[in-house]
């Protein structure tokens, strides 16, 4: 057979394999019964172990060595063996012995962290925490780095990102976001939001996100809307994205906002061409990319004004105790700033910040300039820096999130990218797309989501983050729209001169 041939066979292989483990863990996590959940444990590890081994089979090395040296490939065929090589050696470069002790303890450290939280005592995590950042600091000498291991790292999660481009990046979000947030709570006028207190059912709020999905032109004939605890999109495979989302019964914005956040990843990978069906490119170009599609739909378009003048009706219509609000009075409640401790619940406005926070912290651990028993002292301190609010106990600080404790370092600027990205984005969208705010006003959102198709989706994982923002906006990531899009809104918004 030929080798390229058998290549794109192998692939397949493992697409049609990962589409199962994908399928078993939807249904873990929305459907599956409590006593089922030890068993589809053993069959998910099972699955996942023999896609792992198709990834570093030998047979797959020699497909890639002999396919890098041919130049009658496709564009696609080529950007296909670029992306599945260079997996391919990061995982060739961790010894399998060592990957095993690893999961091991990674999965001791995600214990001890549950108990931490729930105990609210870093000391019962400590330990395994260093143990983790010593795990983190192995893999990236295992990968290989040019300056920090930091960047090994990240590498996985933001392809071409490096610790010092990100510092560059940081710098101005800081100066210019610290001081407007200061100001927004000291001299801004906060919405009114007393209209929207109450209790609202479940099937109410399904309704709601439902029709902001309809409008967003999620097709329902290729995925599916499930509640769960922690909102995620999954790709079961060509023609099959589903969602899931969480609803508060006495917060009707945030089902609405997760829904559409959750909507928006979901659309990339729609948007994905059969033709780059599993062959290693049929997904986001990075973390930070796709969560700019989440942000677009979510914040750009789901809190803007515009939206608002076309889903006020609608939210009236299926919650009555709205109807009397204006679609100003919508927009503004939609859009309430609250420094707060915890990231999940962050509002636009501050959310970055406590990215990074996390970003300066991990960064220390992984270069060995921090250590990991002054964690929660310079968590409330940057907190006290940036935000003015300081956590009382280690939950609502530095024992929050999940991801370090199982060694998880340099994911979380995926989530800071994401918004800046979609900010600029969008700038570039706003710039193609003629009378922008009267279409979505009117609820038309399929110029833009045909913009995103066009340019973002159809590409799925051909291009690097960078090359990618390139091609689309002209230039460079550039916080400097982000900034520009708070500043603006949030004068407005709060009344700010
Ligand atoms: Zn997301």
């Amino acid at each position: 057979m030929d080798t390229l041939v058998a290549y794109k066979e192998h692939l397949r292989e493992i697409g049609k394999l990962e589409s199962a483990v994908s399928l078993l863990g939807w249904d873990q996590r929305t459907n599956l019964p409590r006593k089922g959940h030890p068993a589809r444990a053993e069959v998910i590890g099972k699955l996942t172990k023999m896609v792992f081994e198709l990834s570093v089979s030998d047979k797959l090395g020699e497909y890639l060595s002999e396919l890098e040296s041919r130049d009658s490939l496709s564009q696609v065929e080529q950007a296909s063996v670029r992306v599945v090589g260079k997996a391919y050696r990061r995982h060739k470069a961790i010894p399998p012995a060592f990957y095993e002790e690893y999961a091991v303890a990674a999965a001791r450290s995600e214990t001890a962290w549950e108990e931490a939280k729930e105990k609210s005592d870093f000391s019962l995590f400590k330990e395994h925490l260093e143990r983790m950042v010593d795990y983190a600091r192995k893999f990236a000498e295992y990968y290989g780095y040019k300056d920090s291991p930091y960047d090994a790292l990240i590498e996985e999660f933001e392809p071409g990102m490096t610790s010092t481009e990100l510092k560059t990046i940081i710098a101005p979000l800081r100066e210019e976001l610290v001081p407007f947030i200061k100001r927004l709570m000291q001299e801004g006028k906060r919405p009114d939001d007393t209209f929207m207190r109450g209790t609202f059912p479940d099937d109410v709020q399904r309704a709601l996100s439902l029709k902001a999905l309809e409008a967003m032109n999620y097709d329902f004939d290729a995925g599916r809307l499930d509640p769960t605890v922690h909102p995620f999109t999954t790709t079961i495979g060509p023609g099959d994205v589903r969602i899931t989302t969480r609803f508060l019964p006495h917060n009707i914005l945030s089902g609405l906002a997760s829904s559409m956040h959750e909507g928006g990843h979901a659309l990339y990978d729609q948007g994905i061409p059969d033709e780059l069906r599993w062959s290693g490119l049929d997904e986001g170009a990075s973390f930070g990319i796709h969560e700019s599609q989440s942000r677009t739909w979510e914040n750009l378009v789901g809190r803007s004004r515009s939206f608002w003048k076309f889903f006020a009706p609608i939210a009236g219509e299926i919650i009555p105790q709205l109807s009397s609000a204006s679609a100003e009075d919508l927009y503004r409640a939609a859009n309430i700033v609250e420094p707060s401790l915890v990231r999940v619940e962050a509002d636009e406005v501050t959310y970055n910040l406590h990215i990074m926070l996390r970003f300066e912290l991990e960064e220390g651990l992984i270069t060995g300039k921090t250590n990991v028993a002054d964690l929660p002292e310079l968590w409330r301190d940057a907190m006290k820096r940036y935000l003015g609010v300081v956590p009382e106990d280690d939950a609502h600080g530095v024992l929050q999130d999940v991801h370090w404790s199982s060694g998880l370092f340099g994911y979380f600027p995926s989530y800071m990218l994401g918004n800046l990205y979609s900010a600029q984005f969008f700038a570039a969208a706003r710039k193609d797309i003629a009378d922008f705010d009267e279409k979505i006003a009117s609820g038309n959102l399929s110029d833009l989501l045909s913009w995103l198709r066009k340019n973002i989706h159809q590409y799925g994982k051909m291009y690097e983050p960078k090359e990618l923002i390139e091609r689309v906006t002209g230039e460079k990531p550039d916080p400097s729209y982000f900034v520009r899009y708070i500043v603006d809104k949030y004068t407005d918004v709060y009344d700010l001169h």
